[in-house]
């Protein structure tokens, strides 16, 4: 898989994906990150790629060429399955997109900065707007890191076993039970006893009610929002 995230903060998007398990998965070539510095593709000698709102109002916007540009270059290497625009007002991220982004090919991530970017790459370029919570962030970086992470992780073969994501929440519906490491009694504090008990089935079975008793009191609309769950 291959993602091309367009920015025009690249130095935001050093630490994130050079950790843990994306930086594995990319160790590994399962993934190929690319950040594209937006800059590169406007010819205004301050580099700039922001200008001001027809109509007024504050804000700078982002402009259409050097974005158009960007992703032109892109398109003319190779087919995209998905260029998605963060935004506030994108539909809401979930598991359940993350998985079906994890079955792509080639995906472009715009990271949106200022205002915003002009609406005609919107309307003509891009194939989905993504939100990841309802809050206004100052740049799309963090939200296209948030998206690369969540998409990374479900790639065959960057967790390992034990780190599984079906164990994950949401993956079925359902908040994760609660874990535990040693010492198994701190300070009076103790581990369920089940959980030194031994007994597989036992085990699994507890860990699912877990799951479910936490589903019904924190999140009771993952048992009943079938338009968002399916
Ligand atoms: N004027 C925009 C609005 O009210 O919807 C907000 C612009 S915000 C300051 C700058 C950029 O940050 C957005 O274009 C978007 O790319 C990104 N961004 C901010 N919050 C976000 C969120 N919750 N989800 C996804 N992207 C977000």
């Amino acid at each position: 898989m291959r993602i091309d995230i367009i920015t025009v903060l690249p130095e935001l998007l050093e630490s994130p994906f050079n950790h843990s398990i994306v930086k594995r998965a990319r160790e590994k070539k399962l993934v190929e990150i690319n950040i594209v510095n937006l800059r590169d593709f406007t010819n205004d000698r301050y580099k700039s790629v922001d200008d001001y709102a027809f109509g007024g109002g504050a804000g700078m916007v982002m402009m259409i060429e050097p974005v158009f540009k960007a992703i032109e270059k892109l398109r003319s290497e190779r087919e995209y399955d998905e260029i998605i625009y963060t935004s506030p007002d994108g539909e809401k991220f979930t598991q359940r997109l993350a998985n079906q982004l994890s079955l792509k090919q080639n995906i472009i991530i715009l990271a949106g900065h200022y205002k915003g970017v002009d609406q005609r790459i919107r309307d003509f370029l891009v194939t989905r707007e993504i939100s990841i919570g309802d809050y206004v962030l100052s740049g799309g970086e963090l939200p296209a890191a948030a998206i690369t992470d969540a998409i990374v992780r479900l790639l065959p073969g960057a967790l390992s076993d034990e780190q599984s994501a079906l164990s994950d929440s949401f993956q079925d519906d359902l908040l994760a039970p609660p874990v535990y490491t040693r010492p198994a009694d701190f300070n009076g504090w103790k581990v369920p006893d089940i959980l030194l008990s031994g007994h597989a089935a036992k085990i699994e079975n507890w860990k699912h009610e877990q799951s479910e008793e936490r589903t019904k009191r924190l999140r009771p609309d993952l048992l009943h929002d079938d338009d968002e769950n399916g």
